[in-house]
């Protein structure tokens, strides 16, 4: 099954439904950063995170997340497009722990460490049209680290959205791979009754772990049924996601052209050209001396 993720509606769209199925994305990252495995719950969490939350802000391009904790993890990132498309990194890919009491990946520890963590999110609108309006950005503490809980809390705090989030990274040791990951949530608007919101805390509460469904080859629709049991719901869209990054050779060659001449020249004379990693993707860009030079020189156009 490929990753895709799905919106509806239930209860005469007073509450909003967004699930997805993210596992391809969520190894490709975590094999592109080469992370533990419990860096790649960490990461895997942090993207599907960007994704539902991405598809919850109208005429939004870029929704950002960013965690700064005092735990082993360092800073993460992940940035997602309402399009489902997103990208993301952690700072120390490496740093790994062993399973909290309850037998889980200890996510929380990773990234607080014995300190704590900030949550901050960052949208940005505007580039498509030409008016680029000033990036949004919320920040809250993160009181479990353990992401879907700390996205749950900045929606409720900050955005003043009732709001559900649960989020399921599944790593096999023995593939040392990602085999499943996934994400769920739930917006009650003002006008929702709380009568139907207590019976969906109910079912979401006795539901299955999302990757157990995930595992069993639930697709986003059936993780929707399992989330509100008997109510009924509308399925609205369901689009692709994937893993996709915006750097590129042109982007790396106007990076570099940004440097200026004389450390080009140096490049040229000291190493015969450069390499260049995108701290997102983990892609290296090789501009040998032949396209050092090309930059220095740039075509006549009349
Ligand atoms: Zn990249």
């Amino acid at each position: 099954m490929t990753d895709h993720l799905i919106q509806g509606t239930a209860a005469n769209n007073t509450i909003r439904l967004i699930a997805t199925v993210t596992t391809d994305l969520v190894n490709e990252a975590c094999s592109r950063h080469n992370t533990s495995p419990t860096a790649s719950a960490a990461l895997g969490r942090l993207l599907t995170g960007a994704l539902l939350l991405g598809r919850t802000f109208k005429d939004l391009e870029i929704l950002m997340l960013q965690i700064r904790g005092d735990g082993s993890l360092g800073s993460a990132t992940a940035e997602a497009s309402p399009h489902g498309t997103v990208r993301g990194y952690v700072n120390n890919p490496e740093a790994d722990l062993p399973p909290n009491e309850l037998g889980k990946f200890d996510v929380g520890k990773l990234i607080k460490g014995n300190g704590s963590a900030m949550l901050n999110v960052t949208r940005e609108a505007g580039f498509e049209i030409g008016l680029r309006k000033e990036p949004y950005t919320g920040s809250v503490p993160m009181t479990s680290g353990e992401i879907a809980e700390d996205i749950a809390y900045y929606l409720n705090r900050s955005e003043q959205i009732n709001s559900a989030v649960a989020l399921g990274v599944f790593y096999e040791y023995e593939q040392a791979q990602v085999t499943a990951a996934g994400g769920l949530l739930i917006q009650a608007m003002p006008d929702a009754d709380p009568n139907i919101l207590v019976m969906i805390e109910d079912t979401v509460s006795r539901m299955p772990h999302l990757t157990e469904l995930i595992r069993n080859g639930a697709d986003a629709e059936q993780i929707l049924q399992e989330a509100l049991g008997i109510i009924p719901f509308d399925v609205m869209e369901r689009i692709p996601v994937e893993f996709r990054c915006r750097c590129s050779y042109e982007r790396a060659v106007s990076l570099i052209t940004a440097l200026g001449e004389a450390e080009i020249k140096d490049m040229i004379e000291k190493d015969n050209g450069t390499d260049l990693t995108c701290g997102f993707c983990n892609e290296t860009y090789s501009l040998d001396e032949a396209a050092l030079r090309a930059i220095l020189t740039p075509p006549i156009v009349m």
